[in-house]
């Protein structure tokens, strides 16, 4: 009796043992599915695990779309573009009021460096969607600052008011890291625990790669590149849960007389920054917090930067600028260090 008990025992964890190996061999990988596409003047990826592995891009493009209806300056008929030509009937929606208080908030914290209304700045300066960048002259800035400043504007009522209405709102410093945040959202909502959404560098990741290891995120070398084709790493970052970010002077620019302009507009001033920040990347929870950030530490340089990053939970940053020997050099929060090992 006991010896069948012994014997049955045996065979049933033989049994087990071999279910475990079959399983494993047989197991489906797990399939990552890839989409690519374009939208606010640049592209979009987003790499994911869905449970069933169904494809989500129609999804993604319709959520895409109806965010860039309401915040995109590429679209004419978008509530911000309608803001801008000042159309009474115009309401303002959630992702315009999320990305409009985001703004106003990061614009508190940074003394204005980032702000939404220098939109007839960057105009002017050429920059505005891509805008050409052949200026036959330099603007005259002065004619400007008047109606430039984040506190000429309030939200009352879902309406924009302005205090001027050649006021022009630019949400292009936000925009992409918000929609990277958006996307994400709809691939947790249909199950997905595995994703990277990239929206123009723009990244907002969470769970693990194909590899079953943390997402991978080059820093690019900030090489002074018009074209956008030239991309040497300078670093790679390995990161989850969160979002990286970079705004940067190295390929949206001109140089005239032997000076570079960049699409960074300093708003005290009205002229394009003129400091030694070439790029700083942002890693925060979230990539519209990512994103609000990055564009006002190149305007604050480096202390600044530091400073007002480490005040800020969750937000770490990492600094590219020329020294005083004119070579690049490299300076990081102490949180940041740990985005940098595996
Ligand atoms: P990128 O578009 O290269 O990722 P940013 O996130 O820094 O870089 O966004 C830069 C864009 O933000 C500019 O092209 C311009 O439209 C707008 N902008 C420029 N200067 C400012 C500023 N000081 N505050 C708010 N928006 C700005
Ligand atoms: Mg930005």
């Amino acid at each position: 009796m006991k010896n069948k008990v012994v014997i049955s025992l045996v065979f049933g964890v033989i049994f087990v043992a071999l279910g475990i190996a079959v399983y494993l061999i047989i197991k489906p990988k797990a399939i990552y599915i890839h989409n690519e596409g374009e939208t606010q003047g640049t592209i979009y990826s987003a790499t994911y695990e869905e449970p069933e592995g169904k494809d989500l891009q129609d999804k993604i493009e319709k959520k895409i779309h109806e965010f860039d209806m309401s915040i995109s300056t590429y679209i004419p008929n978008s509530t911000i573009s309608r803001i801008n030509n000042n159309d009474p009937a115009v309401k303002t929606d959630l992702y315009f009021e999320t990305m409009f208080y985001a703004a106003q908030e990061a614009a508190r914290r940074t003394n204005g460096a980032i702000d939404i209304t220098v939109g007839p700045l960057v105009k002017a300066w050429g920059f505005f969607n891509f805008g050409n960048n052949k200026l036959s002259k330099f603007p005259n800035v002065s004619e400007f600052l008047p109606y430039v400043g984040y506190k000429k504007i309030h939200i009352k009522d879902h309406k924009l008011i302005k205090d001027d209405p050649r006021i022009m709102i630019d949400d292009n410093s936000l925009g992409e890291g918000y929609s990277s945040d958006i996307v994400a959202e709809l691939l947790k909502e249909y199950g997905c625990k595995n994703y990277m959404v990239d929206i123009g560098g723009e990244v907002v990741c969470k769970g693990l790669n194909s590899k079953g290891e943390k997402w991978t995120i080059g820093i690019n070398k900030p090489i002074d590149d018009s074209t956008s084709t030239i991309s040497q790493i300078q670093t790679v970052i390995h990161i989850t849960n969160c979002a990286v970010t970079t705004s940067g002077s190295y390929r949206k620019f001109y140089i005239r007389n032997g000076k570079k302009y960049s699409h960074i507009i300093n708003p005290h001033t009205g002229y394009p920054i003129d400091n030694n920040m070439l790029s700083v990347t942002v890693v925060a929870p979230t990539g519209l917090m990512a994103d609000t950030y990055d564009t006002p530490f190149m305007v604050i340089g480096i202390d600044s930067c530091l400073k007002v990053c480490k005040r800020i939970p969750g937000m770490d940053c990492y600094i590219i600028y020329t020294g005083k020997d004119g070579k690049n050099q490299v300076v990081y929060t102490e949180g940041f260090k740990k985005y940098l090992t595996k």
